[in-house]
């Protein structure tokens, strides 16, 4: 056997295998997503005890087998716990909402962006709470659907082209994946109305040109609009119903969960 690879990781879920191992769920910086088996990893003196829980970015060393088979887990040294996230039960909510969009939509297929993108979200998300929480989650989703080729056409019309006037209301349609102009609006079809500050921020999002972590956040209303878009958008494209921990959430923070 050749001698193991090393790669970023971070740790989806783990379930118990035998009386002393375990099996972890990994979304790895290389390779994308795939099973390890921790020998030993049960006992309280295990070299990986401890390492192997969700949320934790890990640096993983792996026996690689082919495709689809559960692989090895050599060593691992645990780089961030990301601790604060099980400090609040809604910020909690939302990490295992990340785990279940990677654990639904990514596969054995490296994807670099999308990995740096959910490892600096978790660190984020450790300092937030409220709408800003909720924000930074949508936002996360936004982008990841960008990162796995899901990206909204929000500069122009995606019928005509036609960028939209600057300070304007302008009309999502979820079902073509972006802008649509008055001009070629079907009648009778439901479009969603975005407010000239949602539509700004949105588009920001989607370009990447924005202030992660700076501490300006939109008016409620319109955190609620870029929420809707991007659950719609996502519920659209990717199917499947809504992300689970999200009803979590909703249930713990109660109407604070979206404004
Ligand atoms: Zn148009």
């Amino acid at each position: 056997m050749a001698g193991p690879e090393k790669t970023d990781a971070l740790v989806l879920k783990t379930q118990k295998w035998s009386e002393t191992s375990k099996i972890a769920h990994l979304y790895t910086r290389k390779w994308g997503r795939i099973s390890i088996l921790a020998k030993g990893a049960l006992r309280p003196k295990a070299k990986f005890w401890g390492h192997l829980e969700t949320f934790s970015l890990i640096e993983a060393m792996v026996y690689r087998k082919s495709s689809d088979q559960l692989q090895l887990l050599s060593q691992c040294l645990l780089r961030d716990a990301f601790g604060g996230l099980y400090a609040e039960p809604e910020r909690a909510g939302y990490g295992f909402a990340a785990v279940e969009f990677l654990e639904r939509h990514t596969f054995e297929e490296g994807n670099e962006t999308l990995f740096d993108w959910t490892v600096f979200n978790f660190g984020l998300w450790q300092k937030l709470t409220g709408h800003r929480l909720a924000l930074g989650f949508y936002e996360y989703l936004l982008v990841a659907l960008g990162h796995l080729g899901y990206q909204p056409a929000i500069e122009r019309c995606r019928i005509c082209g036609r960028e939209p006037g600057e300070g304007r209301k302008v009309m999502f349609d979820r079902e073509g994946g972006g802008l649509i102009c008055r001009r070629c609006a079907v009648e009778g079809s439901r479009y969603q109305v975005l407010s000239p500050g949602a539509y700004q921020r949105i588009k920001n999002v989607v370009k990447g040109s924005i202030q992660w972590d700076n501490g300006t956040i939109p008016p409620p209303a319109e955190v609620g609009e870029i929420i809707e878009v991007t659950e719609s958008f996502y519920g659209y494209h990717l199917g499947g119903g809504r992300l689970k921990a999200l009803e979590f959430v909703r249930r713990v923070a109660g109407p604070n969960a979206r404004p």
